[in-house]
């Protein structure tokens, strides 16, 4: 299409003719394959992947590799070859190892990136559809609705109230309201109201538009191709490990200075003692950590996408872990979404639509309300079909659940939405939002105007003056104000889901075109003639009242906000196994005529809150947090974006609106309520992972401190060379402790309670068991190292072989029992993790290399061991092991005591 055309400066009429396109039957298919062909799908230039350069560079950006490095550097100076050789072996290990790793993770993120897709409702071939926002092409004739964003730059053909935020586009915040009028030429971008743009945000009300751009020629695409690349962020959890490594880093600093000073002191070669003190900080340096850090996290967050949940940003694991309040909705998430009409109940008459039968019995004997009401429900609700001409069981509906549920009632009863649209053309309308709780749409009769309500029932009663009953319109008195509430009652105790019908008929004010705006319709919706409820059913999942029970277990509370009805909520909540009483619901009015601090006193005793607004939602996350409560929200609408906002984790209901899952921590793609739990669930097998490798390595790193420091203050000889702690850890620890990144979930995950907000990556109780394993591991290894010079009568380098072996031995060993950090060895499948094993092997295989293969007799300064020695060694590795065992039990029983202490309280 010709580049020059100024759409804002043609009528619509103009666009829609250059595409040859039409308003009611939109592009055929022919049309649409001639278009894709000539313009593309319709995406925004791709974002240039990291290079790998970038990535591998980014490996050696880590304070822990810059003193690897300086290290390798002097020793090089120095003319230490061996030393330097294994250290940037270490480097060059390392940087590979991450490299891969890293790529890994972009590419897993890239594909976290792909899977929220943006759907866009479209006409085409005369029916409204939904399909993915790619495959718009120019002249598809598209619908705007609030809550979703503009799929591409379209005119503006009609507008109900269309109310668009650009400030994606042009930094202005303040929603422009958009009409299809022509504009001049000169306008500028940000004031042409007879454009949307792809990107933006539909803030309020509905409108049709036809798509003028795509892809890269839209604004938007245009802005795309001069903007580079978004650097990724740091989670807050890798920002924590960041400064965690910078401490370990100077305390290292501080040791390896003292070891080095101390050791000179003391008379001893400045040479031996500064490459001692490089060994010693090469030891101290955890640094498979990083790497681990990130196979850690990128396995997180996919085993939440497998479970249909995707963490759109990084969000802190650990926030995720300590979720400790779960404040869910009700529709959708607990239930199935798929709601049925049951009944319908008028001032005089109750009528249910469940069965065929019952159907059949609908279609001879149904009164004039009852008529009435599927009528109105019929062409007042938003639900569209996509192939209206197939049989309606077959049908492919779009729309809420409760719209959807109307619109397939109406097919069962022999209520044509189209014809009735014929009958009575839609002028005008207001969409539902859980604010109003209510829609209204205007239509045109052949002399006047039928304005339709439908909605909450108390709202609706409020609104109506009048009564439908046989026909007639009578006042809506108390008498029948009285019969209605008491109706309404039994519905809704019966866990019905209530929708009431009500409509005015107003005197036609123009000839044509629209009502004039939707705060005049909103103005329009009193002295309502009421018609009658529909009582809607809505089954609950059948997983939601296990996945109730498991969030208990884990020690997080659930809670119901929900817009529904009290003893509707209380109903389903029941249902769900809540044990609940009146005292324990709230409703949203009752809410607001309290204080934040009467309420913050009430708080815990609420399970359930009905009627509830979107507002609401940030009063009772702001009140549990004031607790220090870790708050999940779910929200799906326009509305919800603030509470979703203001939650420790917003979680946006996949079905929900682009602005809802915008501003989300997590999007349940399916909105099951499960995926909050396994999200937890993965949330603190990341942490218990990531404390696990910690433990791990430290734990090692505080051996060979420890071991060589002991030596040093009590004039020893050195019982490992330098270069022997090089390949301890280098090549013996490193992958066993990448491996533990990899350990599966344990069992219990779900069965402790969460964690405090802002816990610490190292809790007292590892910093305690690194002291004791390090401490244990130390006496052993210094008691042998004695024994060893005063009575084996071996050479120094045999000893210095021994305990070079035990120390690896030792490690080896041990990385079993950090397979878990609260059970004992015994209780655990020591062989659940084949990489674990695999590493393993490596480690053993490399420890005897090292003693028996000659080449590495020279590099390491080894000696062949004999079978005494062996025997010694392990020996003394089952010991170490036993009492590190022992020490883990100590602390577990310990836990267990305080945990059924805190439970009796
Ligand atoms: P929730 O999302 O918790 O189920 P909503 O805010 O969607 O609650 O609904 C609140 C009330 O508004 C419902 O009880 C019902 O009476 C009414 N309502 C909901 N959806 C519609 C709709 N599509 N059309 C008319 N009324 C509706
Ligand atoms: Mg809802």
């Amino acid at each position: 299409m010709d580049k020059e055309i100024m759409w804002h400066n043609i009528s619509w009429e103009q666009a829609i003719k250059k595409y040859d396109s039409d308003i009611e039957q939109g592009l055929t298919e022919k049309q649409i394959a001639n278009q894709r062909e000539k313009f593309g799908l319709n995406e925004l230039p791709k974002e240039k992947p990291l290079s790998n350069i970038k990535i591998f560079l980014d490996q050696i950006k880590s304070p822990l590799i810059y003193v690897l490095i300086v290290a390798g550097m002097i020793t090089l100076f120095f003319q230490l070859y061996t030393d330097s050789i294994v250290i940037f072996a270490a480097v060059f290990l390392n940087t590979i190892v991450g490299f891969f790793q890293e790529k890994k993770a972009y590419q897993a993120l890239g594909a976290l990136k792909k899977v929220v897709k943006t759907e866009a409702r479209v006409i085409r071939d005369g029916h409204e559809k939904k399909i993915g926002e790619e495959e718009l092409v120019p002249g598809d004739i598209i619908i705007l609705s609030a809550g979703n964003k503009a799929p591409a730059d379209a005119r503006i053909i009609e507008s109900h109230n269309l109310k668009i935020n650009e400030a994606a586009l042009t930094g202005e915040w303040l929603a422009q309201e958009k009409s299809p009028k022509k504009l001049n030429a000169e306008t500028p971008l940000a004031d042409r109201d007879n454009m949307v743009y792809m990107g933006t945000i539909v803030e309020n009300g509905i409108g049709k538009a036809i798509v003028v751009e795509t892809g890269h020629n839209s604004e938007m695409g245009k802005i795309a191709i001069s903007v580079k690349q978004t650097e990724e962020q740091k989670t807050p959890l890798q920002k924590k490990l960041s400064k965690f490594s910078a401490k370990i880093g100077l305390i290292i600093a501080v040791l390896c200075i003292y070891i080095f000073i101390g050791g000179v002191m003391e008379g001893r070669d400045y040479l031996e003692m500064f490459t001692t003190a490089v060994a010693v900080a090469v030891a101290a340096i955890p640094e498979g950590l990083p790497v681990a850090m990130t196979v850690i996290l990128t396995l997180g967050m996919s085993r939440i996408v497998q479970k249909k949940g995707l963490v759109r940003k990084l969000i802190s694991a650990e926030t995720l872990g300590s979720t400790s309040v779960i404040a869910t909705d009700k529709t959708l998430t607990l239930t199935e979404g798929k709601m049925k009409a049951k009944e319908i109940v008028t001032a005089d008459s109750e009528i249910s639509i469940e069965t065929e039968d019952e159907i059949e019995l609908f279609k001879r004997q149904a009164n004039k309300e009852q008529i009435l009401a599927m009528k109105i429900a019929v062409l007042s609700n938003e639900a569209f079909v996509e192939n209206p001409d197939d049989f309606y069981p077959v049908w492919k509906i779009q729309g809420n659940p409760t719209d959807k549920a109307f619109a397939l009632a109406g097919a069962k009863l022999g209520f044509e939405k189209q014809k009735l649209q014929k009958q009575f053309p839609k002028i005008d309308e207001l969409p539902f939002n859980s604010e109003n709780k209510f829609l209204a749409t205007l239509h045109a009769t052949t002399d006047e105007n039928l304005l339709q309500v439908l909605g909450a029932p108390e709202k609706i009663l409020d609104f109506s003056t009048k009564i439908e009953i046989k026909g007639e319109q009578k006042t809506l008195d108390k008498k029948y104000r009285q019969n209605m509430k008491e109706r309404l009652k039994n519905m809704t105790e019966r866990g019905e889901r209530v929708i009431a019908i009500a409509y005015k008929k107003i005197p036609r004010l123009r000839s044509c075109g629209s009502f004039g705006g939707q705060s005049k319709l909103k103005n329009e919706v009193e002295n309502l003639t009421f018609v009658g409820f529909i009582g809607l059913k809505d089954p609950i999942r059948k997983e939601a009242k296990n996945a109730i029970q498991v969030c208990r277990q884990a020690g997080m509370k659930p809670i119901i906000v929900t817009g529904d009805h009290k003893l509707t909520a209380k109903a389903v909540a029941l249902e769900l196994g809540f044990k609940i009483k009146s005292e324990n619901i709230m409703e949203g009015n009752d809410l607001d005529a309290l204080s934040d601090k009467e309420f913050g006193l009430k708080v815990k005793d609420i399970q359930v809150y009905a009627r509830a607004e979107p507002r609401h939602k940030l009063r009772i996350i702001k009140a549990w947090q004031d607790k220090g409560e870790v708050v999940a929200m779910t929200g799906d609408g326009i509305n919800d974006a603030p509470a979703l906002k203001k939650a420790d984790i917003g979680v946006a209901l996949g079905s929900g609106t682009d602005v809802a899952k915008q501003v989300s921590d997590l999007v349940l793609l399916n909105d099951n309520f499960n995926i909050i739990l396994a999200a937890v669930e993965e949330g603190r097998a990341i942490i218990d992972n990531i404390r696990k490798v910690i433990t791990y390595l430290l734990s090692d790193s505080f051996t060979e401190t420890i071991l060589i420091g002991v030596s040093i203050i009590f004039c020893l000889p050195m019982p490992v060379l330098a270069v022997q702690i090089l390949w301890v850890n280098l090549i013996e620890d490193g992958l066993p402790g990448i491996a533990l990144a990899f350990e599966k979930k344990e069992k219990d995950l779900m069965k402790r309670k969460p964690e405090k907000r802002n816990i610490s990556l190292l809790t007292t109780e590892m910093k305690a068991l690194i002291f004791i394993i390090g401490l244990i591991t130390d006496i052993l290894l210094l008691g042998l190292f004695f024994w060893l010079l005063k009575f084996s009568g071996y050479e120094l380098p045999h000893v210095q072989s021994i305990i070079f072996a035990a120390l690896t031995i030792d490690s080896l060993f041990y990385v079993f029992s950090c397979k878990s950090l609260r059970r004992n060895i015994w209780d655990i499948n020591i062989f659940s993790n084949k990489l674990l094993i695999f590493s393993w092997a490596f480690g053993v295989i490399a420890l005897v290399s090292a003693l028996y293969v000659p080449a590495l007799q020279t590099l390491l300064g080894t000696i062949p061991l004999n079978l005494f020695d062996w025997e010694l060694i392990l020996a003394l590795g089952f010991l170490n092991i036993i009492l590190i065992e022992a020490t883990k039990w100590f602390f577990i029983t310990k836990a267990r005591t305080i945990e059924n202490k805190n439970q009796m309280c």
